[in-house]
C-alpha cells in the first residue's frame, strides 16, 4: 500500500494527496456501516490524477443487543418522560436514537399489524395514535429479553414493585411502555421510526 498523508514517489513520479472525497456511507445489514471514499492522488509531471476507493466497513450496532421502545401517550401525557429515561439510565440501557413524534392512526394501524383483528386492536390504535410518543432504539447485551423483564408483565397489575410498567402504567392498555418482542422485531420496529442518519 503506498503511505498515506505524504508526497512519494513510484516509477520516478511524485505523487502528492492532494484531497480526501467521502462519498457514500450507510447501514448495509443492521449494525453494519460502510464508508466509501476516495483518495485523490496527482502527479508532479503530468496531469494525470488517480482515485482510488477504499472501502470501510465497520461494526456500529450489534444485532441482539439492541430493542426498539417507546413512552406510550399516556406516560408522556403525565410527564413521566423524564423518570422513564432516567430508569433506562439506571438500567444500563444505552441510547442510540430518540425522536418525539405521533403515531397517525395509519402509522399504530402498520406498527401493531401483528394484533389486527384482536378485539383490542381498534382501541390500541386510538390509544397509541391519541397523542405524542418518545421512542428509543435501546443497547444493552441481551437487550430485547433483559428489557421485557426490566419493564415488567404487559397487565401492570401483575408486573413486579420497581418495574417501569408497575410504577408508571395504570392499565393493561395504558402500560406506560413498549418493548420489542424479540431480535428480529427489534430491527423491524427500530427501522420503522428511524433512518440509518438517526441511530448512533
Ligand atoms: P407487550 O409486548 O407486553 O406490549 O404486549 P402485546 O404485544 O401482547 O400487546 C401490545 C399492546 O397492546 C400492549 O402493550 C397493550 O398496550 C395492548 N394490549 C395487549 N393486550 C391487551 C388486552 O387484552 N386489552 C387491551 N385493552 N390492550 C391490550
Amino acid at each position: 500500500m503506498w503511505p498515506r498523508n505524504q508526497v512519494f514517489q513510484k516509477r520516478n513520479r511524485i505523487f502528492r494527496k492532494v484531497q480526501i472525497d467521502y462519498c457514500l456511507t450507510g447501514l448495509l445489514l443492521n449494525g453494519y456501516k460502510i464508508t466509501i471514499y476516495t483518495e485523490m492522488y496527482i502527479t508532479s509531471n503530468e496531469f494525470d490524477i488517480f482515485l482510488l476507493p477504499f472501502v470501510h466497513i465497520k461494526h456500529t450496532i450489534m444485532a441482539g443487543n439492541i430493542t426498539f421502545t417507546m413512552i406510550k401517550p399516556d406516560a408522556v401525557a403525565q410527564g413521566f418522560i423524564g423518570p422513564i429515561l432516567t430508569k433506562f439510565n439506571e438500567g444500563g440501557y444505552i441510547v442510540r436514537a430518540m425522536k418525539y413524534t405521533r403515531l397517525s392512526q395509519l402509522q399504530a394501524e402498520a406498527f401493531y399489524a401483528v394484533h389486527q383483528g384482536k378485539p383490542f386492536f381498534e382501541g390500541l390504535v386510538g390509544f397509541m395514535s391519541s397523542g405524542p410518543i418518545v421512542a428509543c432504539i435501546l443497547e444493552k447485551e441481551n437487550a430485547v429479553e433483559s428489557f421485557r423483564e426490566f419493564i415488567g408483565a404487559t397487565d401492570p397489575a401483575k408486573a413486579p414493585e420497581g418495574s417501569i410498567r408497575k410504577l408508571y402504567g395504570s392499565s393493561i392498555q395504558k402500560n406506560a411502555v413498549h418493548g420489542s418482542d424479540c431480535d428480529e422485531n427489534a430491527v423491524i420496529e427500530s427501522n420503522f421510526f428511524f433512518s440509518r442518519f438517526e441511530r448512533f
